[in-house]
């Protein structure tokens, strides 16, 4: 199944344009910060006039000419619980409904949007990525460990392999849902058999697992690191590099395919110039100053599909001042500073199940406008929804049940409808919220794994 599916995906990924663009882009790291502009403002150009000619939603939207970075500023900003509600009126007529690729995302607070893309948008988007891998010095197809969402083994499987090979990728997709106590050394011995491949993940995963190889004293050399999804704390990263003797190469990045942000060789993030063009916005749509927090506020250039103008995705971040970058790169560094919060949840059979574990059930939703999960005593979760419309409460349910199946017969799992999320001080919504004190859940895990022995 794996191969099959990674088989179509390579063909996009892998395809000739991918490698033509990824030239193109090679070329690009040389831009001066005027040719950085130049493209960016004649991308804007282009975009705005595709999405007013074939988009729905912004019909009514005033036609401006975007002659210079301002007059972008007399559209609206676009928020994103609008996308979420009215998805059909975002899909450009240029693109026919066979052609449009469907996926879901679950954003900072949950809700969960549904976007469409082209085949043109994966593969310019593999040519980035690429690009990244080229900044990292690895080539191409050299082999790789997946730590991402995806579905590979049964969640009450308990014996090895959690994971499946995509061959034609050379890649090994790893589960994220089995990683416990008594899981880590069968992980572990097979990462050893991939030692020098290139290791990819979300953060929390990675610091999940970077915690079993350091407390068996030994590291497992890899060839470098690249992180996306959520945020690579400090400590996070200096785990993960130490227990793989490697460095992390972080980005930015999003479902919806309105912009990236990518860590250079120099640790330093970079705005993406060819993928979107980014405002930071304060909470009255005023440019933030240099260095100070705001809100991104996204206009796409790549997906065609379901072109967003001056889009608030919800995430926020600065742009760093300061002179050009050592590594010789021009693109604008800008450092996200607030996405999704990474607690993890504790299950009562040892396993560790990151935000991102989680978020993977809540893709098929559309009316929770948020949706978290709260781990109030050692064996029970409780789903709380947000709901927008009259079919929340099923879909909570449905929620409900697909969690009990994850977490398995030791925990229990109730649901409820709230009015709002629960907001930390700061404005983060976090997907988990534990409630319980560390060293019990700890505890519970370690009793647990006792009593299987
Ligand atoms: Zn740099």
């Amino acid at each position: 199944m794996t191969s099959a599916r990674g088989w179509l995906l390579s063909n996009i990924r892998y395809s000739a344009n991918t490698f033509r663009y990824l030239e193109e882009l090679r070329r690009h790291d040389n831009w001066t910060a005027d040719e950085i502009a130049t493209y960016q403002l004649k991308s804007l150009q282009q975009s705005v006039s595709h999405a007013q000619a074939t988009v729905p939603y912004y019909k009514d939207d005033p036609a401006i000419d975007i002659r210079s970075f301002d007059d972008l500023k007399r559209l609206p900003v676009l928020e994103r619980e609008t996308v979420r509600t009215r998805p059909e009126q975002f899909l450009s007529s240029s693109v026919s409904s066979y052609k449009r690729i469907r996926a879901g995302t679950t954003g900072t607070t949950g809700g969960n949007l549904k976007v469409a893309y082209t085949e043109k948008l994966a593969s310019a988007n593999w040519a980035i990525l690429l690009r990244q891998w080229a900044w990292a010095g690895v080539r191409p197809l050299h082999s790789r460990v997946t730590f991402f969402g995806a579905k590979i083994v049964p969640n009450h499987c308990r014996k090895p392999p959690y994971w499946t090979s995509n061959l034609i990728e050379r890649q090994t997709l790893m589960s994220i849902f089995h990683l416990s106590p008594q899981t880590a050394p069968d992980y572990l011995e097979f990462l050893r058999t991939r030692s020098e491949s290139i290791l990819e993940g979300f953060p929390s995963v990675l610091s999940i697992l970077a915690d079993f190889v350091l407390q068996t004293g030994l590291t497992i050399p890899m060839r470098v690191a690249f992180t996306s999804g959520e945020p690579l704390y400090p400590w996070i990263r200096e785990k993960v590099e130490g227990a793989f003797q490697t460095r992390i190469y972080d980005s930015y990045g999003m479902t919806e395919y309105c912009g990236a942000i990518q860590q250079c060789a120099h640790g330093q993030m970079h705005l993406i110039p060819e993928f979107g063009y980014l405002e930071i916005l304060d909470k009255n749509n005023e440019p933030v100053r240099n260095g100070e927090e705001g809100f991104f506020v996204w206009t796409g250039f790549l997906n065609a599909a379901m072109p967003l103008v001056r889009y608030k995705i919800g995430d926020r971040g600065r742009w760093q001042p300061g002179g050009p970058c050592g590594c010789g790169l021009n693109f604008p560094l800008v450092i996200p500073t607030i996405t999704r919060e990474s607690e993890i949840l504790r299950c009562t059979d040892g396993r560790l199940l990151s935000p991102r574990a989680l978020n993977q059930i809540l893709k098929e939703t559309s009316s929770l406008r948020a949706c978290q999960f709260v781990h109030d005593r050692p064996e029970r979760v409780i789903v709380r929804a947000v709901s927008s419309n009259g079919k929340g409460p099923e879909e909570m349910m449905q929620v409900r049940l697909k969690l009990e199946q994850l977490l398995g017969p030791s925990m229990r799992v109730t649901a409820e409808i709230a009015t709002q999320p629960v907001i930390l001080p700061g404005g983060k919504i976090p997907l988990i919220i534990n409630m319980m004190p560390r060293e019990l859940a700890g505890e519970q895990a370690q009793q647990s794994h006792r009593a299987q022995r």
